[in-house]
């Protein structure tokens, strides 16, 4: 039955199970950090300035869950994975300093911010805007948030991404550039974080290309791992 207040039909919410609560996470907005470990700004061609850090989004409805098949996307021949950890926020609001950022966390989970690494016929000049690389269809799965209450604060511990069972990133959380305080301090300079953003927090280095018919498992100390298959 189709909801009489719109005139087409409106799109679902997009939500993340809670490990150990039947209540799902509501995302609102996705957000992303980019080259926040040194050896990938190195992998990627930068320097290691400790340059302000990388912003963009991703939409909420790219989230794919846990266990998904993941179709190889439109329009690249390099297709590839970032695997992050997730923060998601529970409150928020303008200008939080550091020292109180971490209040506004509700939890920690594992994401992998998918690229398409070369986006054909995309014009090729630098600083353009990095939707078609970054913000396409099913670009973000996401496995299920860890309450702060049972899993603590997690920023430091390995984060390990195995592709048909070879470890293809292998490092550790403590590495990040920007630490989460920082992130959600500056991301708070530009917008309003509110109650069911999520913040991908960077990859670190290793990435690299996936074929249909590969097996991705993501990990985090502390926050498990995360199971994706890419598909045709
Ligand atoms: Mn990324």
């Amino acid at each position: 039955m189709s909801d009489q207040r719109f005139v087409v039909a409106a799109p679902k919410l997009a939500t993340l199970p809670v490990v150990g609560d039947t209540g799902l996470f509501p995302v609102r907005r996705i957000y992303c950090i980019g080259r926040n470990y040194v050896a990938h700004v190195r992998e990627m061609g930068g320097d290691e300035a400790r340059d302000p850090p990388i912003i963009f989004q991703k939409p909420a409805d790219t989230i794919m869950p846990d266990g998904s098949d993941v179709p190889y996307p439109k329009m690249t021949d390099d297709f590839h994975y970032e695997l992050e950890l997730v923060v998601a926020m529970k409150s928020g609001g303008y200008d939080i300093p550091e020292s109180e950022a971490l209040n506004h966390v509700f939890g920690y989970g594992i994401g992998l911010d998918m690229t398409r690494r070369t986006v054909i016929d995309a014009p090729a000049r630098p600083n353009l805007p990095w939707e078609l690389k970054k913000s396409f269809d099913q670009s973000c799965p996401c496995g299920p948030i860890h309450t702060v209450e049972d899993v603590g604060h997690i920023d430091t511990g390995a984060i390990q991404l195995v592709v048909d069972g070879d470890i293809r990133q292998d490092s550790d959380l403590g590495l990040m550039i920007w630490r989460t305080p920082e992130i959600i301090a500056n991301l708070s300079k530009y917008f309003s974080l509110e109650a069911g953003d999520i913040i991908m927090t960077g990859t670190p280095s290793g990435v690299g290309p996936v074929v249909p018919g590969n097996k991705l498992v993501g990990s985090i100390a502390g926050l498990g791992a995360i199971t994706i298959n890419i598909t045709n």
